[in-house]
């Protein structure tokens, strides 16, 4: 741990407010590109409490990105599917993904300790991020150059178990750190929003539920009937049943209204709730925690220098577990931009696109969470029983019980037309500010790469076939190339050139030459029109900047313009946000 005042004052290029799992996030993504990073926490020891049980493939590829993907992954169970059921565990309709279009499991199941805990411990890699614990962020003030942010001590609270405990003045013991930019990833009760005057835009949501995690006593006892995640459609109250790794179970309880909160959490109310589905002695209760909670967007995520990541720009009800993917999503977003600014390689102006490419997907997942909430948790006997009728009756149709089975209801990794960097799409450019899909690719050698490790961690051209470069102006190469751009030429399956005529035989080191054995990227050409010769720029976060047909100065004439290096001017930089 550090300790820093204001007369010994390095200039640090991040500091991040927070370290749940959008700091930790950002941090490693930060840390890995060899940003000088500080963070401010104000829980003294490390706890960790069990909030989010389920994350997606897109973030597991952004772990991926961070270098801490297999670390996370061996802790979470994948797979699994999701399922609705009626009050007694039948099922009426599951969820069950199939493919990997970003390379890892769409399904996965995590106990949150674990993950932020290994999170935590591989941080300790990185000389140049500090961690200062014990310590609260109180104030800041920003300039064209920086930010001083104003933190005292701080006893915690252990993760919200015990009510804050205000110092007297004297005990604060008020220090200072100054960093060229400021990240709140403070939760939702963010002191940071609150200092920018932020206000949250949505809906609370009165209805209390009961959190009860649970763990086995004994691997082998009591979760043989529950291999499944289950939304239990009862009208008399709904109940979610969730599996976890290492013995870990979380159920929550839809309560009536008016009961109360000391009720809902005395011990007999939890063994009579449980009995229902377990038997409560197979368990050790970890935690049981009455809440309620909130579809609701900040409206703005920038100020001058500072920026709101994680719950504190957004906070999501639970129900398709997407709270804390949308926070490590705007993790990965906001981070490889900072990282582009402070290395100079983009203006300043790129960061006004965080909020526009992430806020509306955001929002859209809040949109969706709560329509699952309300169909899960119809109480009226007729509604429920259309619900019900409804998606057995989807069942008889596999057409469209395949969107249901697939998740494909779920908002996609695409930016809101003219609200992204990138080309506008079109015809063209049909892709464009979407998520390029992560298929395994053959390099010589015969063996398999993710996608995303043989485009690293900069731009990459790609061409379909054919060398990217082909047909680039000095002019754009030596653009791309300062950019650190990769090039890649994905050949189709079987192929690759070959025989003794014409072909040249060495590799060409500054080409990476692949071949899409299972021909996943195939169709996603030919769905933006491309049969051969296409040429898709991609951004860092593997986001598609453009496409064009062999010749592609026109993409990079583009990339260098929305870069757009030219100094801004701070004074009315710091002040200025993007309105959605
Ligand atoms: C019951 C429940 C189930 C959920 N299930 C899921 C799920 O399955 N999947 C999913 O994706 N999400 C889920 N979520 C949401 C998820 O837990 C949150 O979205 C996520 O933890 C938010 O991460 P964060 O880093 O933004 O904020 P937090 O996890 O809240 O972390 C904020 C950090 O900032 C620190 N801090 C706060 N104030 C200050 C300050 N003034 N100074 C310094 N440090 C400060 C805190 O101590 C904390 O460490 C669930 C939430 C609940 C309640």
């Amino acid at each position: 741990m550090e300790s820093l005042n204001r007369s010994d004052e390095p200039l640090y290029d991040v500091a991040i407010i927070g370290l749940g799992p959008a700091g930790l996030t950002l941090s490693h993504i930060l840390g890995r590109r060899g940003l000088k990073v500080i963070v401010i926490e104000k829980e003294p020891v490390f706890y960790g409490n069990a909030r989010a049980v389920y994350t997606d493939d897109e973030c597991l590829r952004i772990f991926q990105a961070a270098g801490v993907a297999d670390d996370v992954h061996k802790d979470m169970m994948f797979d699994i599917p999701v399922q609705f059921t009626y009050e007694d565990g039948t099922p009426i309709g599951q969820y069950i993904p199939t493919g990997t279009p970003n390379g890892w499991p769409i399904v996965n199941f995590l106990y949150q300790p674990y993950l932020e805990t290994k999170l935590s411990e591989k941080l300790g890699k990185y000389d140049h991020v500090k961690i200062l614990r014990g310590r609260e962020f109180r104030s800041l003030t920003q300039d064209e150059e920086g930010v001083t942010v104003y933190h005292i001590a701080s006893e915690g609270t252990g993760y919200g178990q015990k009510q804050e405990n205000p110092k007297p003045k004297e005990e604060e013991d008020e220090r200072s750190i100054r960093a060229s930019f400021v990240v709140g990833c403070d939760g939702g009760r963010s002191k940071v929003r609150e200092f920018l005057n932020v206000k949250l835009k949505g809906k609370n949501f009165p209805e209390p539920w009961l959190v009860v995690d649970l763990r086995q006593k004994n691997l082998e006892l009591g979760l043989r009937h529950l291999p499944y995640f289950n939304f239990y459609c009862d009208p008399n109250g709904p109940v979610v049943s969730c599996p976890q790794p290492d013995g870990h179970h979380r159920f929550e309880f839809r309560l009536k209204t008016g009961t109360s909160k000391e009720y809902m959490e005395r011990p007999d109310t939890i063994r009579k709730l449980l009995s229902k589905h377990v038997n409560p002695d197979h368990f050790e209760i970890k935690r049981r925690l009455v809440y309620t909670f909130n579809g609701l967007v900040a409206d703005r995520w920038k100020e001058g220098r500072v920026l709101l990541a994680g719950d504190a720009a957004h906070m999501t009800p639970q129900f398709m577990g997407q709270g804390m993917s949308s926070g490590i999503r705007d993790a990965f977003n906001l981070g490889w931009k900072l990282i582009e600014v402070i290395h100079g390689r983009a203006g300043e102006r790129l960061l006004e696109t965080y909020q526009t490419e992430r806020y509306f997907h955001a929002k859209e997942m809040i949109q969706i969470s709560t329509i699952l909430k309300d169909v899960v948790s119809l109480e009226n006997k007729f509604l429920a029983a259309m619900r019900d009728g409804f998606l057995r009756a989807v069942r008889l149709i596999p057409s469209v019980y395949k969107i249901f089975q697939e998740g494909k209801f779920k908002p996609k990794p695409k930016y809101k037309q003219g609200k992204y960097f990138g080309i506008p799409r079109n015809s063209s450019n049909r892709h464009a500010g979407t998520l390029m899909p992560q298929p395994d690719l053959q390099i010589m050698d015969g063996t398999n790469r993710k996608m995303d490790q043989i485009a690293g961690d900069s731009y990459a051209l790609i061409g379909q076939g054919i060398d990217p470069r082909k047909g680039l102006s000095e002019k754009s190469l030596s653009f791309l190339n300062s950019l650190g751009t990769k090039y890649i030429t994905i050949y189709e399956k079987g192929k690759r050139p070959q025989g003794i005529r014409g072909v040249v035989r060495d590799f060409d080191p500054g080409l990476n030459e692949v071949e899409d054995i299972y021909s996943l990227l195939k169709p996603w050409f030919k769905e933006a029109g491309y049969k051969k010769n296409g040429v898709v720029l991609l951004r860092p976060d593997k986001f598609v900047f453009g496409m064009a047909k062999s010749n592609s100065n026109k993409l990079v004439e583009e990339l260098e313009r929305q870069l757009d290096r030219r100094p801004v001017h701070r004074a009315a930089q710091v002040r200025s946000f993007v309105q959605v």
